[in-house]
């Protein structure tokens, strides 16, 4: 890709889903109160049992002051953690050998290029962390122990490397794709360049999002698993129905991650705090969190509940795999695989890039792209769901990323049908009649 000037209005439009006012009121309101969030999920789920109550009491007696106590301070040793933890997995995304896949063709015409190394990376991450315990070299239970400072160190390293990026966009953008929105806040919130690099081959979001961010949820659920058999001796079986459950859905996702080199995250969404901050901060702490809860929790659910459970899981998982490979195979073989056994129904969309050349895309309208237009999205909350039930229902903070991811991909729906309406205009409108419903069918 050619570093060229950002182009001024590329940004602007998109953005703008929702109202003026509602677009900044939710970006001021996310940027104060994630990273707080962060730490009060923190130290609810490890210092006051997972009880909501218990938290709000003690702040409600304690005030702003309790809860600037509460907060840790990055240490020294979690600035080391995480310093070793992101240039292993830099080094392994840079070295580890992969196959040269090419991402979609930018709104500018780029075509990205990848190594895709993210199984390798994924095994040689985990075999070398439990081998580390296993050998004696270093325990996890010491991340578990120093998670809030780490957490902590997190918050504010992440958003010193947002302003990196907000700067870069700026001034050293790495491609055409990129540009100012005009508003300092939205240009920070939402990013500037669309496949930042630091050279020519390190692709900063496959970093954020898929080797740090992701590569961590597989690390913490690991991490959970081993302290609460360090503490107890043994492993309950919630405990390892949450950690398996985790384990073959990041499993999944680093099989696929070319293919999530071709979604929202990656081919729309920009670098910038939404994106990069989120996979640097968010999913370590929020998305593990069910984890971080059952280390203090141990619920025995009984070979029963147990297995049904995780099968229950694991078939959510797998549909929401069909779902995205179904929709790839079907753009990569240019609407001629099978779908569900028969030749698919499409509809072929055109729409102007940016540079006013006229492209067509295939839109599937049968399998489960038929269903509804967002339908994948039904089992990726179901999965989240089965890997947090082994906690039961005694508390309901650990059901805060189910409710979290619910609502994220609703908007996320919405968002990507405004976003498909302006791209392909009457072919979307025809699309919306073929698959009326949006995510649930029969329902929404
Ligand atoms: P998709 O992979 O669904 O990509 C959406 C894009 O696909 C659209 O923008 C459009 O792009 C194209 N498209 C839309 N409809 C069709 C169709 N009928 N046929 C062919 N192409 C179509 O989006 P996501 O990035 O949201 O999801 C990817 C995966 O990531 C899912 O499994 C999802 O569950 C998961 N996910 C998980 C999250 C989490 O936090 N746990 C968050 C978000 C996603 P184009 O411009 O190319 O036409």
């Amino acid at each position: 890709m050619v570093a060229a000037k950002p182009e001024p209005d590329f940004t602007k439009k998109k953005e703008m889903v929702h109202s003026p006012l509602l677009t900044y009121f939710s970006v001021i309101t996310l940027l104060s109160t994630c990273p707080p969030f962060v730490i009060l999920l923190w130290y609810t789920m490890v210092h006051q049992d997972g009880s909501i109550l218990n938290t709000f009491n003690f702040l409600k007696e304690n005030g702003i002051e309790g809860f600037v106590n509460i907060w840790p301070r990055p240490t020294a040793i979690a600035w080391k953690i995480i310093a070793c933890y992101a240039l292993f997995e830099a080094a392994l995304q840079l070295w580890l050998p992969g196959k040269r896949v090419e991402g979609p063709i930018s709104p500018t015409g780029n075509k990205p290029v990848y190594k895709a190394n993210g199984v390798l990376a994924y095994v040689v991450t985990l075999v070398t962390y439990i081998g580390l315990w296993w050998f004696g070299i270093f325990n996890p239970t010491v991340v578990y122990d120093h998670l809030g400072e780490i957490y902590s160190a997190l918050i504010f390293g992440s958003l010193i490397f947002c302003v990196f990026l907000y700067i870069k966009g700026h001034v050293a953008p790495s491609s055409t794709d990129s540009g100012s929105s005009g508003n300092i806040i939205f240009d920070f919130y939402w990013g500037m360049e669309l496949y930042p690099r630091i050279g020519k081959n390190f692709d900063i979001k496959v970093f954020t999002n898929c080797r740090f961010g992701m590569m961590s949820w597989a690390v913490l659920a690991v991490t959970y698993c081993i302290k609460q058999y360090e503490t107890n001796g043994k492993v309950s079986d919630s405990m390892l129905v949450n950690t398996v459950l985790m384990l073959v859905y990041i499993t999944k996702f680093f099989w696929w991650e070319a293919g999530y080199w071709n979604t929202m995250d990656i081919a729309h969404d920009r670098a910038g705090f939404y994106i990069c901050w989120g996979c640097l901060v968010w999913v370590p702490s929020i998305y593990t969190s069910p984890g971080m809860y059952l280390v203090n929790h141990p619920v025995n659910l009984g070979p029963q509940l147990a297995i049904s459970i995780l099968i229950a899981g694991i078939l959510c998982i797998y549909i929401n795999y069909d779902c995205d490979r179904q929709r790839q195979e079907f753009r990569r073989t240019n609407g001629k695989s099978l779908v569900w056994g028969k030749a698919p129904s499409k509809i072929v969309a055109s729409y102007t890039t940016t540079k006013g050349e006229t492209k067509t895309s295939l839109l599937l309208t049968s399998g489960w792209w038929g269903l509804a237009r967002h339908f994948h999205y039904v089992p990726e909350i179901m999965s989240a769901f089965f890997w947090t039930v082994p906690a039961l229902f005694d508390n309901c903070l650990p059901y805060f990323y189910v409710a979290f991811l619910t609502i994220l991909l609703l908007d996320r729906a919405k968002r990507d049908d405004d976003r498909c309406r302006s791209k392909y205009g009457k072919y979307w409108k025809t699309y919306c009649t073929k698959v009326p419903y949006r995510v649930i069918p029969g329902i929404y």
